[in-house]
């Protein structure tokens, strides 16, 4: 079909659908029925035996089921079986982790899958782009990324950068009228957008004409690669700490062996026990479940309205140091209230609250008819038609479709009875040239009924005066005199001062003939009306959130767009401005290189009126100070910044796609105060990860040392393979995994950011590692010797008390690992996981030495009561022994 060839009402026809009001939900629910989603096919992912057979392809397990295979051929069936049976277990434990962990990583990628705005039933919503069909209407802006082939029907300024299709990186422009070219190339094609390419400029409507494998990306995409997935610092680290640990394991393991083997034990004896303590003492679980620990922290960060599109940011959250933030919407509830208005040497105050559109003007605190005064009439006029939002109403609630700010005009003229619809029949919108935050302005150009024409722009106050030539005053047009200039600049002080957001208008009147095809040509010598201004009170919880970043020795930058003095005010009530605090506005900001700003970055606490380009320059500054900054944005051109912030955080109900998909985590709620929960979580999900990698290695340390001193003192062997692999798969499973989702110690926002440099076993770690596992070990030991004296040298009995001692031991220690300091400082009984967990593996404990079909593989015999007094005594003291301050390091 030749879609760019046709008129746009043609096209409608084709595709059986209706320009005004788009398709119905049920029409669409049948196309998207009949001609399945909107999704390019992705590669095939693993399956899940191969996934499950994964966990076999360690060499050491390899191994052990070759020496397991022989020792069934030479008879010892029973071993052999129940050694097969644990491997198989480990191997399911293995694969239900990285199963969770696969999934949890899936369902976030669903959760930050791109969305259209589309118009069903006369309605503009918001679906999932994978369920768009062919004949719906879809509308798009500046940073949105196309969701399927469309045929343009409407484009405002509009340009789309294609190099995903053409690799051409340079935008083109685009339009709705027909082309004539019947054989146009993909990059000639003006009339049409296509799936996947990038809007930078302006807006567009346009008819989806293709979807899925049928658009232009589909053709020659064929397949979507699965994306790759990246590892964080901590895995890469642990890989590489992996593998020296596996060669120590090793090591220490031939040790053993050797050992045993001179001391007169039977080499096979020691080949499999040495085998057994190897697969054990080898942490492959740590990756896995770090990977579950990251996983299962984004999970309960969603929960709090943070999505975290890329892995590392997680740990990256826990070292940030500098929150830049965005004032609007992220600091302040981003519902604008037009309360004072100057209109040519006059000023009014205006009484409502939030989107109440009934409200009276006063001057001078005397009540006024907004329909006498001329010029606030015209002021509120032109803020509706320079103006692209909407006031709606669904359910009995009103809401503002677009920007908050042009919402706020909106409210403040129907204050006087101008409706939008009203002043639409007055006027026609003949250009329009969109807002951005470096203009900071908006133009239209509109016409009357008259024929008249004119040029309407709104923008900050500042920079419209620095383009207006004339003021209107008295009934008349007259020249901006230095006199009136500073008028107008008291006039933005008072308000800015008072907090308020300020948006000022202007005019020029256009001949017939005159053409206008820039922004530039139509900003420029215009007439000057007057001043809107708006207040956005602060969100309450930001306050909190700002105070609590402070004592956990992170700083909070506030960046806006808006006038320094609004934001200074805003700044103070939020606590973010210091009294020794600096501002820097934008202009002085242009003017430094990165160089100069980081000599004073660290004074400043708010920067104002700057472009979204400046903040780039700022998270340079910051990083060149050792910072790890997390910066926010929502637009196009707050991309770079965010790319090259260690932690780039978009929004996610204003941000746009661009924004979305350089960051690493997106906001649902835009709430700066969802930053620090993030951060505080991304903190809680490293101290996790330091418990279980302290209490998996502490427990390996202590059955390596345990065999090893046993040998070394010409014992007999204090545990069998069978109790070693055992101990691995219970103990490693459960309380391991309940340690990573334990909950935050008290004191994790009160201390400052982790070093991003900072070795896994900083901190003590290490230290707390060994001296536990080595304490473990020992009482092991002490429990085998002590048994195997008392009993006459009953060996099994002896192996029994040993099995349980480690069992215990390692069960006591794990509640220590739950604190940095001393197990005295938290409740044990807290996390009910952890608990649930450490019960379980008591119960199966006692299941494998009490019940008689099991005693049989475990190598056990029932254990006499008082032993068990001496079993817990010997296996708390490794955790008690450390919590008094004699031993304790921190
Ligand atoms: P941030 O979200 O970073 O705090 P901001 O919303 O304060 O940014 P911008 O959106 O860049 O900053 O707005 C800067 C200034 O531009 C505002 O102070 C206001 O005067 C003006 N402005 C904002 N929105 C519009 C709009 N839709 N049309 C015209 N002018 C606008």
């Amino acid at each position: 079909m030749q879609w760019h060839t046709l008129a746009s009402n043609e096209v409608a026809k084709e595709t059986n659908t209706n320009i005004a009001t788009g398709l119905t939900t049920e029409e669409a629910k049948k196309r998207l029925k009949r001609f399945g989603y909107n999704e390019l096919k992705e590669a095939k992912k693993q399956s899940a035996l191969l996934l499950f057979l994964n966990q076999f392809k360690d060499f050491m397990v390899l191994v052990l089921l070759v020496a397991t295979v022989i020792s069934g051929l030479l008879g010892e069936y029973v071993d052999a079986v129940a050694i097969i049976v644990i491997v198989i277990m480990n191997g399911f434990l293995g694969f239900f982790q990285e199963r969770r962990a696969e999934k949890s990583l899936e369902a976030l990628k669903q959760l930050s899958a791109p969305q259209a705005t589309v118009l069903r039933d006369g309605e503009w919503v918001k679906i999932p782009s994978q369920e768009l069909v062919v004949g719906d209407i879809i509308k798009f802006s500046s940073g949105d990324r196309i969701g399927a082939d469309v045929r343009l029907i409407d484009a405002k300024g509009l340009e789309i950068e294609e190099s995903a299709l053409t690799g051409e990186s340079v935008p083109t422009a685009k339009s709705a009228a027909p082309l004539m070219n019947e054989n146009a190339a993909i990059g000639d094609l003006h009339n049409m957008a296509f799936m996947g390419t990038l809007v930078t400029r302006g807006s567009g409507v346009g008819i989806v004409i293709a979807t899925g494998m049928k658009t232009a990306m589909g053709q020659i995409a064929n397949l979507l690669q699965e994306a790759e997935t990246v590892m964080t610092p901590l895995q890469h680290r642990l890989e590489q700490l992996g593998k020296i640990l596996i060669a120590v394991a090793l090591l220490l393991t031939i040790l053993v062996v050797a050992v045993g083997v001179i001391q007169g034990h039977g080499l096979y004896e020691m080949f499999l026990a040495g085998v057994s303590l190897a697969v054990a003492a080898i942490p492959e679980g740590l990756p896995a479940i770090v990977t579950i620990a990251l996983a299962l922290g984004v999970q309960r960060m969603i929960k709090k309205n943070a999505i975290v599109r890329k892995l590392p940011a997680v740990e990256t959250l826990g070292c940030a140091s500098v929150i830049c933030s965005d004032k609007t919407g992220t600091m302040t509830e981003n519902m604008m209230t037009v309360t004072h208005i100057w209109a040519s040497g006059k000023s009014f105050s205006v009484s409502g609250t939030g989107l109440e559109t009934s409200g009276q003007f006063y001057e001078n605190g005397h009540p006024v008819d907004p329909r006498k005064d001329t010029v606030l009439h015209q002021l509120l006029t032109f803020g509706v038609l320079c103006n692209s939002s909407q006031l709606r109403e669904k359910e009995k609630r009103r809401y503002i479709d677009g920007d908050p700010t042009e919402g706020a005009l909106l409210v403040a003229a129907m204050k006087a009875g101008l409706t939008k619809e009203r002043i639409e029949n007055e006027f026609t919108v003949e250009q329009e040239f969109p807002f951005d935050s470096d203009r900071k302005m908006m133009t239209v150009i509109v016409k009357d009924k008259a024929g008249k024409r004119f040029i309407v722009t709104k923008g900050a106050p500042d920079v419209l005066l620095q383009v207006s030539k004339q003021i209107w005053w008295n009934g008349r047009e007259q020249m901006m005199t230095t006199a009136w200039r500073k008028t107008v600049k008291d006039v933005i002080h008072q308000m800015a001062s008072q907090a308020l957001r300020t948006i000022a208008i202007a005019y020029r009147p256009l001949q017939a003939y005159e053409r206008i095809t820039s922004e530039k040509e139509a900003e420029k010598n215009l007439v000057f009306i007057g001043i809107q201004g708006m207040i956005d009170p602060p969100r309450p919880e930001v306050k909190k959130a700002v105070q609590q970043c402070k004592e956990a020795g992170i700083k909070t930058i506030m960046i806006t767009g808006d006038h320094v003095l609004t934001a200074k005010a805003i700044a103070k009530q939020l606590g973010v401005l210091p009294p020794n605090g600096k501002i820097m506005d934008g202009p002085t900001l242009s003017r430094l290189s990165v160089d100069e700003l980081e000599e004073v970055v660290d004074d400043i606490y708010v920067f104002a009126r700057v472009s979204p380009e400046h903040k780039l320059k700022i998270v340079k500054a910051l990083q060149r100070r050792g910072h790890i900054v997390s910066m926010t944005g929502d637009g196009v051109n707050d991309a770079p910044a965010i790319k090259a912030a260690d932690i780039g955080v978009a929004m996610g109900r204003s941000g746009t796609d661009v924004a979305k998909e350089a960051a690493s985590l997106v906001l649902l709620d835009d709430n700066f105060a969802t930053i620090q929960a993030a951060i505080q979580e991304g903190r809680n999900i490293y101290e996790n990860i330091r418990k279980f990698i302290r209490y998996l290695l502490a427990s390996n340390v202590g059955e390596i040392l345990v065999m090893l001193f046993a040998m070394l003192l010409a014992l007999p062997l204090p545990l069998v393979p069978i109790q070693i692999l055992w101990v691995n798969l219970v103990t490693d499973g459960l309380p391991a995994m309940a340690l990573g989702i334990d909950r935050a110690e008290e004191n994790v926002m009160k201390r400052p950011p982790r070093h991003p440099k900072e070795g896994v076993f900083a901190r003590g770690l290490g230290w707390k590692i060994v001296s536990r596992g080595f304490a473990i070990g020992m009482v092991t030991l002490a429990a085998f010797m002590t048994a195997y004296e008392r009993s006459g040298h009953e060996l099994v009995y002896a192996q029994t008390v040993a099995f349980a001692t480690l069992v215990m031991a390692q069960l006591i220690h794990v509640f220590d690992c739950r604190c940095e300091r001393s197990i005295f400082d938290r409740n044990p009984l807290e996390n009910i996981y952890l608990v649930g967990a450490v019960i379980i593996s008591i119960l199966l404990l006692l299941v494998v030495i009490y019940y008689p079909p099991l005693q049989g593989i475990f190598h056990t015999v029932p254990i006499a009561s008082f032993d068990w007094l001496l079993i817990i005594g010997l296996a708390a003291l490794p955790t008690f022994l450390f919590s008094g301050s004699l031993f304790t390091r921190k």
